[in-house]
């Protein structure tokens, strides 16, 4: 996840491979909501993991319902219809679909035994309506209070036990503006069935009917049936109880699919498909027909259950003029589709993107055309022409408005050269996607490719204990970058050579060691630490007899040859920073950004010194100094790839600055040489 103010994406041009999608989001905290309601533990499986079943959780948490993790799967132990806690303030984020229907539970619960709880989110939340669910629970006798801006969050919903429902007269609700009002009056008023049949009326046209079809399927998962008529009137039986189903799993999310069908129609070109895993021809939600309308403009798809195959159809793809009521999350990737398409896109039935998180027809409109694209928008449309020359495709800093579909959406603009382009794209507050999909990008770079030359890379060269090492991963954390530590792979080489029983100084043997490493470098939970074949070698490598060892075997000109290869393999979307020796003046001559990095022999010395005594490993100072001398002057005075500045190299004196003062000089150097320099 990037937790960073900025994502520079490099123009990109490929995209095959698996992609693992995370647990539907409306699945999810459905899911949660009924199996906190209903009698008995729930094992939920594939559970979305991102901010918005966070806040869902902490409110169950909050309400007594008991949470137990085990590995991949969550148990819910439910309150059985009965309220453990009579007062919460429930903290719900940016999550409408926390916020709809626990504001329908709570105020039926506090009505009929007694409560005061307050509802609450980010600003954003504080925006979007809630008055139509409102007005539906009032006639029913449930006491809500507007806290703020009626018809808005917060509010408080009260009331002393005891109490009654009026639930003789049908409930209407308008359906218009959200489905998450009908959902969430669904999924409460089985809490009201003791006295009767409760029937729920839609005035006005039911928009994101497929929202209610998951809402069906899962009730009925937890023991609910839901008789309809047209979607227009739903009634739930006297006496419905939730029942827990035991066990049940989430489904892979379809509108986060989306942005990998969209890539696959782009990107998928010549090799193997884009393939998905997760979601497929069996899924219960609405977002899978977003497979159709991608066809529509382009794309192959194959799919069957639990995975779809995506491949490059139609090329340029082809506008469309859609309704798009039905795929109203998803339907936001067909409006950067129609980028690469070769006639404008009309997408119509929209007028929900404006209370979704953001403003979306506007914020969509308003980032396209930093990209070069002509878009028109009305109260409910957006029409997208192509970005097709003359009109050049544009490098841009694009807003994500805190909106984790306007930053998945985004990225897809980073295939412009498949349609002429050479733009890179800046996302803004890539960290937004952790709503639905905390590791989008990082799943995104798993599945695509670039050219290498249009990869930036950021070198930082210098000699022993310079503070490389640490200056390289910070920056590498900053901009979401690619980490190579060069050293890491000759320290490898020697430990390799010495667990062969082979003498470190002979080039002949060495050299095939270092052609077959087998290394991996940790990512995620397991960043920093590193594994050859199946030893794990972390603690080993630091080691300063297997410095010693990789200073000798680094002088072989066979075993420099061997890891070319490997190192120039780490130059791969979104950018790298790699650190060594000769990074700038032999791996990446092009690189946009070379830093030549000392301290004086005495402060590098005295940093090995403290690194070492706070491990417990006796060290001593002067010995220390005439060691990283000694290596010193064999790394510069070797005839393969010797350490000196590079060409062009900002030379960077860190002995008096802190490490937090040596990244911002990198980070500032970066700014005005970067691609995105000036934008
Ligand atoms: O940077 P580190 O101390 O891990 O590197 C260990 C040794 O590997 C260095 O002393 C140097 O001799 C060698 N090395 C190199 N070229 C690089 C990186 C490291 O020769 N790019």
């Amino acid at each position: 996840m990037y937790d960073i103010p900025h994502l520079d994406l490099p123009p990109l041009n490929g995209a095959s491979g698996t992609v693992q999608l995370p647990g539907s989001k409306s699945i999810s905290n459905r899911v949660l909501l009924l199996a906190g309601l209903a009698q008995g533990t729930t094992a939920v499986h594939d559970l979305l993991d991102s901010d918005d079943t966070r806040v869902m959780l902490d409110a169950l948490a909050a309400l007594g319902c008991t949470l137990r993790r085990d590995g991949q799967v969550l148990h819910v132990t439910g309150l059985g219809g009965r309220l453990r806690q009579n007062e919460a303030d429930l903290f719900l984020g940016n999550a409408g679909t926390a916020m709809r229907p626990l504001a329908a539970a709570l105020a039926v619960l506090a009505t009929l035994q007694g409560g005061r709880f307050t509802l609450r989110g980010v600003p954003r939340m504080h925006e979007r309506p809630i008055g139509d669910l409102v007005d539906a629970l009032r006639p029913l006798g449930c006491t809500i209070e507007d806290l703020g801006q009626p018809g808005y969050p917060p509010l408080r919903l009260v009331g002393t036990a005891g109490g009654q429902l009026n639930t003789a007269q049908p409930i209407r609700v308008r359906g218009d503006v959200s489905s998450q009002f009908l959902t969430a009056l669904l999924m409460a008023l089985p809490l009201a069935t003791e006295a009767g049949d409760v029937v729920i009326e839609v005035v006005g046209e039911l928009i994101s009917q497929p929202y209610i079809e998951i809402t069906l399927n899962l009730l009925a998962r937890f023991g609910i049936t839901v008789q309809h008529q047209g979607w227009q009137r739903f009634t739930l039986a006297q006496g419905s109880a939730y029942r827990t189903p035991g066990r049940i799993r989430v489904e892979g999310d379809a509108s986060s699919a989306s942005y990998f069908i969209a890539m696959g129609a782009i990107a998928s070109h010549g090799g193997a498909p884009l393939r998905i895993e997760g979601v497929g021809s069996d899924s219960i939600q609405g977002d899978i027909r977003f497979v159709e309308a991608a066809t529509a403009m382009g794309a192959q798809v194959k799919s069957g259950p639990g995975w779809l195959e995506v491949h490059r159809g139609r090329w340029p793809l082809a506008g469309i003029t859609l309704d798009c009521k039905h795929i109203p999350d998803a339907a936001m990737t067909l409006a950067v589709m129609a980028l690469y398409a070769d006639s404008p896109t009309r997408l119509t039935g929209i007028a929900s993107w404006r209370v979704k998180e953001t403003d979306r027809i506007a914020a969509m409109a308003t980032e396209l055309r930093k990209l070069g694209a002509t878009v028109d928008e009305g109260a409910d449309f957006i029409v997208v022409q192509p970005i097709q020359a003359p009109q050049p495709w544009q490098t841009a800093a694009l807003r994500t408005y805190d909106d984790h579909r306007m930053a998945m959406c985004l990225s897809l603009a980073a295939f412009n050269p498949l349609a002429g382009g050479a733009a890179a794209v800046r996302i803004l507050d890539p960290g937004c996607v952790a709503k639905t999909f905390p590791d989008y990008f990082e799943t995104l770079f798993g599945v695509v490719t670039a050219d290498p030359a249009q990869v930036p890379v950021i070198t930082i060269d210098g000699p022993t204990a310079s503070g490389k090492g640490t200056l390289a991963a910070a920056v590498a954390t900053a901009l979401g970058y690619e980490l190579l530590d060069s050293g890491a792979l000759y320290r490898a080489t020697g430990l390799a050579a010495q667990l062969a029983g082979v003498n470190p100084d002979d080039e002949a043997a060495v050299a095939p060691l270092a052609t077959r490493l087998a290394l991996r470098f940790g990512r995620g939970a397991e960043a920093g630490r590193t594994w050859m074949g199946e030893r794990e070698i972390t603690d080993e490598l630091r080691l300063e007899s297997t410095g010693l060892l990789a200073s000798r075997v680094s002088a072989l000109p066979a075993v420099r040859q061997a890891l070319q290869g490997l190192q120039l393999a780490f130059r791969r979307a979104p950018g790298l920073v790699a650190d060594g020796r000769d990074m700038g003046t032999v791996l990446f001559p092009d690189a946009a950004l070379k830093i030549f990095l000392t301290a004086s022999a005495e402060h590098r010395a005295e940093r090995r010194h403290k690194q070492l005594i706070s491990k417990g490993i006796p060290a001593n100072i002067a010995d220390l100094r005439a060691d990283l001398e000694a290596r010193d002057a064999r790394d510069q005075n070797r005839a393969v790839s010797p350490l000196k500045p590079a060409q062009g190299a900002k030379l960077l004196d860190n002995s008096d600055l802190g490490i937090e003062d040596s990244v911002q000089q990198v980070l500032d150097a970066w700014q005005q040489r970067g691609p995105l320099n000036g934008v």
